[in-house]
């Protein structure tokens, strides 16, 4: 498998990506992995974000605390990010009802699918 260099030339800023994501399900309340503590409106977060070389699409597997979060083993094969974010909302037009989603979005680390 070849990787292209500048794969994300084209494409928009991971920050950009991921601001009005969800992480987990949009009926689960947002929690941290590690003390599973649930997130309010305006918390600050860690997100651990990661994309297929070939699926083109960020899942966010993992919410942290800042205080919970440290680090994480980088995976092979995959587009891995480390986002620091705070839990804003979001209206969903259709449904008249807000849902959380990520704002202010900062990439704290970036690593390619050839950095294992
Ligand atoms: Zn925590």
């Amino acid at each position: 498998m070849s990787e292209r260099p500048a794969a994300n030339c084209c494409e928009r800023s991971v920050e950009q990506v991921l601001t009005g994501l969800l992480p987990g399900s949009t009926t689960a309340p947002v929690q941290c992995t590690v003390c599973e503590r649930q997130f309010q409106d305006g918390a600050d977060l860690v997100v651990y974000a990661q994309r297929c070389v070939d699926g083109g699409v960020w899942e966010l597997p993992r919410v942290y605390c800042r205080s919970c979060f440290a680090g994480v083993e980088p995976t092979l094969g995959v587009w891995e990010a480390v986002v620091t974010a705070r839990l804003g909302s979001m209206l969903i037009p259709t449904g008249r009802t807000h849902r959380p989603c990520l704002t202010e979005v900062g990439v704290r680390t970036l690593s390619g699918p050839s950095e294992g």
